[in-house]
C-alpha cells in the first residue's frame, strides 16, 4: 500500500553501570556513529533521542538518559530509571568486578524499577579479547536465566550496537 502514516513510539532508556565500562561511548556510537579514546566523562546526566526503525510502519525513540556519575552517587540512581521502560546494564568484558556490579544492578531494577521494564545486559569492549576476563557463555547464561536481552559490544568499533537497540526496540511494547 504505502499509503500508512508511521507510528512513533517513545520509550524512556537509561544506562547502568560501573564507571568506565563504556556507557558514555556506547550512547554516542549509536546516535553519532562516533567514538572517542579520550573523551571526558560526563557530569550529571546526558540526555540524547535516537530512532531506531522497526517496520514499515511502526518507529521506536528512544530518550536516552547517560546518568553519569551514578555509580558515585549512587542515591541518585532511583531518580534516573524511576518511569524508565528500557534499561541498558553495561560490564567491560576485561574486568571481571564489572559483570558483578552489572548483576548488582540488574537486582536493583527487578526490584525497584517498573515491573515491565525491559533490560538488556551489555558486555562491552568485545575488540579487547585478548584480555577477555567474562566468558560470553557465562554472561548468556545468566542473562537467560534473569531473563534479559544479552549482547556484546564494542563502542570503539560499533560492533553489535545497532544490533543491541534494534533488539530492545523489537521487545518493547508496540501495540498501545
Ligand atoms: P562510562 O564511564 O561507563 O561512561 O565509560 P566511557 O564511555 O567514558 O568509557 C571509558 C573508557 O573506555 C574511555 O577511555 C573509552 O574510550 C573506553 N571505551 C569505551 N568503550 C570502549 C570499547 O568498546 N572498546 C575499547 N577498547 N575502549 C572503550
Amino acid at each position: 500500500s504505502g499509503a500508512g502514516a508511521t507510528k512513533t513510539f517513545n520509550f524512556k532508556l537509561v544506562l547502568l553501570g560501573e564507571s568506565a565500562v563504556g556507557k558514555s561511548s556506547l550512547v554516542v556510537r549509536f546516535v553519532k556513529d562516533q567514538f572517542d579514546d579520550y573523551r571526558e566523562s560526563t557530569i550529571g546526566a546526558a540526555f540524547f533521542t535516537q530512532v531506531v526503525p522497526v517496520d514499515d510502519q511502526t518507529t521506536v525513540k528512544f530518550e536516552i538518559w547517560d546518568t553519569a556519575g551514578q555509580e558515585r552517587y549512587k542515591s541518585l540512581a532511583p531518580m534516573y530509571y524511576r518511569n524508565a521502560q528500557c534499561a541498558v546494564v553495561v560490564f567491560d568484558i576485561t574486568q571481571e568486578a564489572s559483570f558483578e556490579k552489572a548483576k548488582t544492578w540488574v537486582k536493583e531494577l527487578q526490584r525497584q524499577a517498573d515491573p515491565d521494564i525491559v533490560i538488556a545486559l551489555v558486555g562491552n569492549k568485545n575488540d579487547l579479547t585478548s584480555r577477555r576476563a567474562v566468558p560470553a557463555e557465562e554472561a548468556q547464561a545468566y542473562a537467560d536465566e534473569a531473563g534479559l536481552l544479552f549482547q556484546e559490544t564494542s563502542a570503539k568499533t560499533g560492533a553489535n550496537v545497532g544490533d543491541l537497540f534494534k533488539a530492545i526496540a523489537k521487545k518493547m511494547p508496540l501495540d498501545s
